[in-house]
Order: structure tokens, then C-alpha cells, then sequence
């Protein structure tokens, strides 16, 4: 029998006090940002396993934001009301999730647990950070909700994968058996300033390459493609399905499909460098193609991505350029 929700303090829970874990990473930090502007209080929880208190300095001096160094595969506790939890922690690059495989699975399977039981003890909405990678290298094109994946559970980016899958998994089972008012927002790449310039993804490692004057390494022959969200979009999408009550699973993502050699063309012209592109091998597992339906985010949400790829890139490139002139 579902357990009866504890009536949260604020109807709409982004304005509420909301517990971000993982907010001291890239998607987090911008989350928290975004949620202190629009008046929440913000409980920051962060074991700085990929992240960096650096990327939440800017909000240290701000009234109602907490950070609270916390690995959530050991424990969760918040003490107060919470009206909201948006559960982020997790390594998310493939550089970070090959390094840190048993660190990725915990986190995904018992720190997902702990974030749930948080919710749960404070009837809070709950909203579960999973991605497309549960499509795995997809054989539905473009993405649906209701396409059930293909991934292969044993290689080397199971790790990742299949925590998210089991993660989406124990959301359900809180929603159905707890009365937990759960969310799971599948998100697609999603770039932006506050990424690393060395967590192996394609942008940030393309515009680090071209500024330093190196060779762009597309994998493949690049014709590979993606589908990339620029990070304000995305977070109005989370909090517009963190304050709607809708269930998902729900894609958010830019539908615009770009080829990886597209895209490191695009990052050559935005930053002005000569270094030209070389071809390496492609990883195991690489995805063929990526990009989501979003229909649902538009009818739900009247969501729609606003930031053309251009201007993206150009405030990415502008973030990194200045990133490595601070830090030079
Ligand atoms: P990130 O690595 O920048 O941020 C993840 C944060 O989680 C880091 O600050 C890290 O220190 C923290 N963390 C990891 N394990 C933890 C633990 N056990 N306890 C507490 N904190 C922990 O990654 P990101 O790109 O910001 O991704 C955030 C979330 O969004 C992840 O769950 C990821 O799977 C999901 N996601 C991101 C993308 C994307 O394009 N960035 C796409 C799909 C899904």
C-alpha cells in the first residue's frame, strides 16, 4: 500500500528548499544556480568526486545556499523540511565512469536509494538524473520514451548504463510501492561553461585541443552523430519537470542532430584555430547515432530548446578561453 505524502512546504518545489546531489558538478551547479535565482533554498550535497567546490564558489556568499560535502552511497541526511530532490550525483563523462566503474554502479543503485529514502522521509518530489545512454547504441531512431534500449550489460560502458537503468528501476518501485512523487528525466549531451576540459567528452575535449593550437581527434570518420543541448535549455527543462508532477520518463535534449566531425568543424571556426582535425579509433560501444524525441517535453512542458548551436558554442568557447587564461 502506498504510504500517504507528507504535504511539501511550497506548492511549487523549485521554490522551495530543494536538495541537489552532485551540485558541485557541471549539470548540478547550474541547477543550483538557477534554483537560487528563482528563490529556493539550496542544500548542495557533493563528495567532489568528478565536481569542485570551485564550480559552486560563485554561490557561497549567496543567501540560502548550503554545501555539504557527502558521499550519498554512504548516507543521506538532511535535517529540515525538503520540498525537492534532484538527485545528480554521479561520474558522467566516459572517462570518469571507466576510471571509476564501482563508484558508478554505488552510486547509481545505493546512493540512489539514499536519495530516495531522503524524499520518501520528507515527502518531497524526487527527480532521478538518468540519460540516454539507457537507449544504449540505439536501433529506434530518433528516441522515444517507450523505446526499451539496447545496451550491452557487460560492456565497458555497462557500468554506467545499466546503474541508470536499475536507478530508473527504483524510482518506479518507490513511486508504485512508497507514494514517493517521483520523476525521471532522461537527459542527452548537454555542453556548456563548467565542464572539464579533460572529461573526454567531445566539446569541451574539441575546444581545449583548438586552444592550445592541437589537432582536433575526431573518433572514427566522424560521421557518428549527436544531438547537443546547451546547458540553460536543459536546466529550464529539469525544473520545468521537477514543477510539473509529471512521472516521465521524459527525454530532454536538443533534437538538432550534428556529426561529431560536424562539430569539430564548428569548434575550428568558433575559436579561430589552424590545427586542423586527425582521426583516432572509435570506442567500444560508441554509439552510431543519438538524438531524442522530445514530444513529450513539448506537450508536458511547452519545452522547447532555445539556444542555437552557434551561440552555444560561441559562450562555451568564451568560458573555456577565459577558464585557461585564469588558470595560466
Ligand atoms: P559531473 O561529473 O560534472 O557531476 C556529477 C557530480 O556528482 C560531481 O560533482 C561529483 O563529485 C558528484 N558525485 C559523484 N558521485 C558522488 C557520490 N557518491 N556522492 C556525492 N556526490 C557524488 O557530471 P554532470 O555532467 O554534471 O552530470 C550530472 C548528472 O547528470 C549525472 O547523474 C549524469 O549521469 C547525468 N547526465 C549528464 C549528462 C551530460 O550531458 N552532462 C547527460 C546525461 C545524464
Amino acid at each position: 500500500m502506498p504510504t500517504v505524502l507528507v504535504r511539501p512546504t511550497s506548492s511549487d518545489p523549485t521554490r522551495g528548499r530543494v536538495v541537489v546531489t552532485g551540485g558541485a558538478g557541471f549539470l548540478g551547479s547550474h541547477l543550483c544556480t538557477e534554483l537560487l535565482d528563482r528563490g529556493a533554498e539550496v542544500v548542495c550535497l557533493d563528495s567532489f568526486l568528478t565536481g569542485s567546490p570551485a564550480n559552486v564558489a560563485h554561490l557561497m556568499d549567496r543567501r540560502g545556499f548550503r554545501l555539504v560535502r557527502c558521499d550519498v552511497t554512504d548516507f543521506v541526511h538532511v535535517p529540515g523540511p525538503v520540498d525537492l530532490v534532484l538527485h545528480f550525483a554521479s561520474p558522467a563523462s566516459p572517462v570518469d565512469y571507466l576510471q571509476l566503474p564501482i563508484e558508478t554502479l554505488k552510486v547509481g543503485s545505493i546512493g540512489t536509494g539514499h536519495a530516495l529514502g531522503l524524499a520518501k522521509e520528507k515527502g518531497a518530489r524526487f527527480v532521478l538524473a538518468s540519460t540516454s545512454e539507457v537507449y544504449g547504441d540505439p536501433q529506434v531512431h530518433p528516441q522515444t520514451e517507450d523505446y526499451w534500449g539496447h545496451v550491452n550489460p557487460v560492456g565497458p560502458r555497462g557500468v554506467y548504463d545499466e546503474a541508470k537503468r536499475y536507478g530508473e528501476a527504483l524510482t518506479t518501485a518507490y513511486r508504485t510501492t512508497h507514494g514517493v512523487d517521483t520523476a525521471i528525466v532522461r537527459i542527452f549531451n548537454t555542453y556548456g561553461p563548467r565542464m572539464r576540459p579533460h572529461d573526454g567528452r567531445a566539446i569541451p575535449t574539441f575546444i581545449r585541443q583548438a586552444l592550445a593550437g592541437e589537432p582536433l581527434t575526431v573518433a572514427g570518420d566522424g560521421s557518428q552523430t549527436r544531438s547537443v543541448c546547451y546547458v540553460d535549455d536543459l536546466v529550464r527543462g529539469i525544473l520545468g519537470l521537477a514543477a510539473c508532477g509529471h512521472p516521465g520518463p521524459m527525454n530532454i535534449g536538443n533534437p538538432t542532430e550534428l556529426t561529431v566531425r560536424q562539430i569539430a568543424e564548428d569548434v575550428i571556426a568558433a575559436t579561430g584555430s589552424r590545427a586542423g582535425i586527425t582521426f583516432v579509433d572509435r570506442p567500444v560501444d560508441d554509439p552510431e547515432v543519438r538524438r531524442p524525441d522530445t514530444t513529450l517535453a513539448a506537450r508536458e512542458l511547452g519545452w522547447s530548446p532555445d539556444v542555437p548551436w552557434a551561440d552555444g558554442l560561441d559562450r562555451t568557447v568564451r568560458w573555456f578561453a577565459q577558464a585557461a587564461s585564469v588558470s595560466a
